[in-house]
């Protein structure tokens, strides 16, 4: 069987890797992938990215089944033009991806199916929210209505940083058209944690919990990012806590879907905020799986991840058994130079070619690849092409093990100017040392 998987990301490289490794599977493109997808045997990339010239290339190589990594195909409907063609994909479709294509569709989604979330206000004209913001408390949350890549949420400490985000966004436009609208939101206070299931509009599988660090650098300082490192699992989500968040959030978002005729094929990502009293309340809904959440996730999951798909395409997900490596798994990203704000390409990588050979006969790390292109010389030279370059992934008995390792990987990996975190895991280390 043939399949293709839309992105080139970590997220990307990290599904294709684990969709390869079924036993039905003889080949998984992917469009348009990077060097690390290039190299993985079973893969091959494809310089594609528009949605028609993907519907042509999965005709013609009889595509099983495509499987979208990215929120951006997801909003241009590539779903949904698939489906029309009588292609079989593996996401939500335009109107469901609206629960993260519209933070204003998705707060008011929220407060239909009184799912818990931060209190806000939303606003269009700039006056009417500076007058807003002088009437709340210190810590305050700007959020930009559309797709802004991470760069649409301003955690504002002090009233002067959030009036000038309502300036950035409304007046200057920084954003475009993303931000046309914005909500202001209560800031809260707690421990931040992935919550994803995969749902075929009716049944509900959870996925091994995790946990994302969104800062730059150590000890949650610097600018916002795309995600410098993850773990599976997150241990403070108890079995009891587990059980409120199915409850609470994801069985009122998946019904109340279907009460408003939404169909939702795919995975659902809840970002959390556990309170200290111990609630649950959604930061944001993400329509696929979060980078670099997927990394360690997969490397955790036993079971075949195509008959999982499969089982949510064809409505029988209450049928499908989900195995995980009773292990912690976790990646640790290597950023470019510069990133996120002036992010630095072509930089030569040094160490990969070994770790590629060794992963080929060892399941207990992996090295997924984000912004690399291969140079295309004889000494297959690889570079950074992005601000996310590579994330180092590996197994081990408890998260701090699973740290140690993933660490060490990175000693063997250089480029110049390379970022890293030092830290990744540590909340979930002291909650398991206490
Ligand atoms: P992503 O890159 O995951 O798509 P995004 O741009 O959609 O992110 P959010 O996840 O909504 O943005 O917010 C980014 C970060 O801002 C969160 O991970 C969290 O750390 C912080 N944040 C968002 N909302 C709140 C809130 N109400 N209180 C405290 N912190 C918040």
């Amino acid at each position: 069987m043939k399949l293709l998987v839309i992105g080139g990301g970590g997220r990307e490289h990290a599904l294709a890797w684990k969709l390869s490794l079924s036993s039905r599977v003889h080949k998984v493109f992917v469009a348009p992938g990077n060097a690390g997808t290039a190299l993985e045997p079973g893969l091959e990339n494809i310089p594609i990215t528009s949605i028609p010239e993907l519907i042509e290339f999965a005709r013609k190589e009889h595509i099983a089944i495509t499987v979208v990594g990215p929120e951006i195909p997801l909003a241009a409907g590539i779903v949904d033009a698939f489906r029309a063609d009588g292609l079989k994909i593996f996401g939500p479709t335009q109107q469901a991806a609206q629960l993260e294509t519209s933070k204003i569709f998705a707060k008011k989604f929220m407060q239909r199916h009184q799912v818990p979330t931060a209190s806000y206000m939303s606003f269009t004209d700039a006056e009417l929210a500076h007058q807003y913001i002088d009437q709340q408390p210190t810590s305050l949350v700007i959020k930009a209505d559309g797709l802004a890549a991470g760069k649409g949420v301003i955690v504002a400490q002090t009233h002067e940083q959030a009036h000038s985000a309502v300036d950035a966004i409304l007046v200057n436009k920084d954003l475009g058209t993303a931000g046309c609208e914005i909500i202001i939101e209560e800031f809260l206070q707690g421990i931040e944690v992935s919550f994803i299931v995969m749902t075929d509009s009716l049944h509900i599988l959870p996925i091994a919990t995790s946990q994302d660090h969104k800062r730059l650098y150590d000890e949650e300082l610097g600018p916002n990012t795309g995600g410098m490192g993850a773990y599976s699992p997150a241990p403070f989500i108890s079995p009891d806590l587990h059980a409120q968040i199915m409850r609470n959030i994801i069985d009122p978002v998946i019904s109340g879907l279907r009460q408003e005729s939404i169909r939702y094929t795919g995975f659902l990502y809840a970002g959390l905020m556990i309170t200290e009293d111990g609630h649950a309340n959604v930061l944001e809904f993400n329509c696929r799986l979060g980078d670099p959440e997927t990394q360690p996730i997969m490397l955790r999951l036993k079971s075949d991840l195509l008959t999982l798909i499969e089982h949510a395409i064809n409505g029988t997900l209450d049928n499908a058994d989900i195995e995980w490596d009773e292990r912690a798994a976790l990646g640790v990203v290597m950023a470019a130079h510069g990133y996120p704000a002036n992010t630095r390409k072509n930089d030569v990588i040094h160490g990969l070619h070994d770790l590629i050979d060794q992963q080929k006969n060892n399941d207990n790390f992996h090295i997924f690849h984000a912004g690399t292109i291969m140079k295309g010389t004889e000494d297959n030279e690889i570079l950074t092409a992005g601000g996310r370059v590579l994330c180092a992934t590996a197994l081990g008995e408890n998260i701090k093990t699973a740290q140690q390792n993933a660490y060490k990987l990175i000693e063997k990996i250089y480029f110049e100017g390379y970022q890293v975190r030092h830290d990744i895991g540590y909340q979930g280390i002291n909650y398991q040392e206490k």
